[in-house]
């Protein structure tokens, strides 16, 4: 229990700095900048203090202005870096209360899952700013969760987990795939391509997680997409950003996924 509580907090710290590190990526990916360059003030270019660079901490004690110039800093960032980090302890939490296997293909899932929150926050973020889901994170993620996934097999997880994830990531490609035939204007290729990696992590956890996180995905965009035409905000044709409702659906079925497929199928039973 100890050592539970410990995993979970020094995972959200973990998350704490990577959510640091996603600002960085949500900034730099898009505009192809490198990401190992220092940080700077987009205002005056200073170049930012290591300890004006703690996750949330170094915003709080600024109070959200520039140390040099005193422009406003958004508060995007510490945002970013405080969901990142309750994110992390989340999952930790969620993985190690569910989890069947043993410790080491546990913790090889446990990474995996967290990856998945990481591009999560992150592309959610580029998704929000640019309307793009960029390759450049979409694509590699085939082959962490793959590798991380097999990873978890060979360590004592069920290889049927891991074949689901493969049918997983076929149907919604596909599903994704179709749609983009059908309405062109209303889906990106990017969130095609997603699609496949949010197939594998759902597909991973089971075939209730992968229908949930599929339908879950449309009703959260389609409320929000009539709830913008109600107010006004919006027409029918306005673009929205699916990625955001692809990737909140994806953990409404990572989260609920089992027990509302199996409350579904206990339904049918009767
Ligand atoms: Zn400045």
């Amino acid at each position: 229990m100890v050592l539970q509580t410990a995993i979970i907090v020094f995972t959200g710290l973990v998350g704490l700095v990577i959510g640091s590190f996603l600002n960085v990526v949500a900034i730099r990916v898009p505009a192809g900048a490198s990401l190992v360059r220092e940080s700077r003030c987009p205002s005056c270019d200073s170049v930012i203090k290591p300890w004006h660079n703690v996750p949330v901490l170094g915003w709080l004690t600024l109070r959200g202005r520039c140390a040099s110039c005193g422009e406003p800093i958004s508060p995007r960032y510490p945002i970013v870096e405080a969901i990142t980090g309750a994110l992390f302890a989340f999952v930790a939490w969620l993985t190690l209360a569910t989890s069947t296997v043993p410790l080491p293909a546990t913790f090889a899932v446990l990474v995996a899952f967290l990856y998945f929150a990481a591009i999560s926050v992150v592309l959610t973020v580029i998704d929000l700013d640019t309307h793009r889901l960029p390759n450049a994170i979409v694509l590699p993620s085939y082959v962490v969760a793959a590798v991380l996934f097999t990873t978890a097999c060979v360590l004592g997880a069920d290889w049927n987990d891991l074949l689901r994830a493969g049918i997983g990531m076929a149907i919604l490609y596909a599903f994704y795939f179709v749609i983009r035939l059908v309405r062109p204007d209303g889906m990106g290729g990017g969130d095609v391509k997603l699609a496949g990696v949010v197939g594998m992590y759902l597909g991973w956890l089971g075939w209730g997680s992968l229908a949930v996180g599929a339908f879950a995905a449309f009703l959260l965009g389609g409320v929000f997409g009539l709830a913008l035409i109600g107010a006004k905000k919006a027409g029918r044709r306005t673009a929205i950003p699916f990625g955001p409702w692809m990737i909140a659906g994806a953990w409404v079925g990572i989260v609920l996924g089992q027990a509302l497929g199996a409350w579904y199928l206990g339904l049918l039973a009767v």
